[in-house]
């Protein structure tokens, strides 16, 4: 009887090593305080850190992961993405998308690119809209189940706008088409419906387009979509570019303004005392042109975006890093696309170590994880990886991750 119990002891501290890890980190980087400190050890068990430190105790049997040539760091994040959406170049235009891929393609679309940015160290994302009939939620589903490889997600489900989505003059006879990725919601009755719909169906945060058209929501409107997003423990996030509509979202209490490529100082001050988020995706020159965007392919916007990102910065509005990639740039993975942003916010004066945080700590603060994803610390979710060279001097280290662990399980090792 003794011996069975001591051999049933054995195996359950085998068990229990074998759900451990330890990770060596040569440079372990601490975003939110933009710190590096030399030669620490992460223990792992469950999918979750549970001690940081010189010397922590490391069970017997655990898998030591070394990493100790390399910095170390958690995992990054993107506030705006549309994972199940990408269309060639040549067919860039919202509304066609519509003809060209439905909602099965779509999530069938969106695993390879969940996998393509988790790949390239992306491990969380807030999947904002235009996901056809709710792809990204059942992508969420399947990533949360297992199924397919890819980031942490939220999810908003169909965007919620005024009279139109953000079509405009289509034909009366071709009927409210938009409403394949949009909920028309024109009061703010009907917005409450709308957000009480969109998180029925599955959504996990909330995404309103502003000022799409000529008419744009009231700070009633975007209060009322405030509240039932808040009472539902989820934060709202609005498409707004400037002016009057963008005064709303923010007084309205949106948690975030997606693009704000037209905020003035006034507007940024405001932002930065009510604690309001700006997830700019602040798009590289290249990616207009992919996009054949405006006149001049995108050119002035994008010495504008330059310019606002680097007035929002020396403000102090939070910024979260954002991307909204919708277009494929041939022979460039998602992941790949990703990072050339960096180069947006170098060229807006961020430097390197508030890149960084607005790549990982803000953004978790913007989701309301804080304690729970973003930071490498005893209780988080180990979401970690590793470039060999230093990303806090020189921000282009990130194209180079090498290493990529999620919820504790290694999903890239070179
Ligand atoms: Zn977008």
């Amino acid at each position: 009887m003794g011996k069975r119990l001591i051999a049933l002891f054995l195996l359950c501290a085998a068990i229990a090593a074998a759900q451990t890890k330890a990770i060596r980190a040569g440079h372990l980087i601490d975003p939110a305080r933009g710190t590096v400190t030399d030669d620490q050890v992460i223990v792992i068990r469950d999918g979750k850190i549970v001690a940081v430190g010189t010397h922590p105790e490391i069970p017997n049997g655990s898998e030591v992961i070394d990493l100790s040539h390399a910095w170390v760091m958690p995992g990054l994040m993107d506030a705006h993405t549309h994972l199940t959406y990408g269309v060639p170049p040549a067919l860039f235009r919202l509304t066609d998308n519509y003809l060209v891929e439905g909602s099965g393609l779509r999530a069938l679309h969106g695993a390879r690119n969940a996998r393509e940015v988790l790949e390239a160290g992306i491990t969380s994302v807030k999947d904002i809209g235009n996901d056809a009939d709710y792809a990204a939620v059942d992508l969420r589903r399947a990533i949360e189940k297992g199924w397919v490889l890819g980031p942490t997600m939220l999810t908003t489900g169909k965007i919620i706008a005024p009279f139109g989505g953000q079509s405009r003059g289509v034909p009366p006879e071709i009927g409210p088409y938009w409403r394949f990725e949009y909920i028309d919601a024109d009061t703010p009755d009907e917005v409450r419906k709308a957000v009480r719909q969109n998180i029925y169906y599955g959504a996990n945060a909330i995404k309103l387009v502003a000022d799409s058209n000529k008419y744009f929501y009231t700070e009633a409107e975007i209060r009322a979509a405030a509240e039932e997003a808040h009472n539902a423990g989820i934060t709202l996030a609005v498409h707004v570019l400037g002016g009057q509509a963008a005064r709303n979202v923010i007084q309205g209490g949106a948690d975030s303004i997606e693009h704000g490529f037209a905020l003035d100082d006034e507007l940024l001050q405001l932002m930065k005392a009510k604690g309001t988020f700006l997830a700019g995706t602040d798009f590289p020159a290249a990616h207009f042109k992919a996009m054949q965007y405006g006149a001049d392919g995108g050119k002035k916007l994008a010495a504008d975006i330059i310019d606002r990102l680097g007035r929002a910065y020396r403000i102090g509005v939070k910024l979260a890093f954002s991307t909204d990639i919708v277009v494929e740039i041939p022979g460039k993975t998602r992941g790949e696309m990703t990072m050339d942003y960096l180069d947006v916010w170098t060229a807006a004066g961020v430097p390197p170590k508030d890149i960084l945080k607005a790549m990982t700590a803000n953004v978790a603060e913007l989701f309301r994880w804080q304690g729970q994803r973003g930071a490498i610390a005893p209780g988080q979710a180990a979401d970690i990886i590793a470039t060999p060279a230093n990303s806090m001097e020189n921000i282009q280290a990130l194209r180079q991750v090498i290493f990529v662990m999620k919820d504790g399980k290694v999903v890239k090792a070179k």
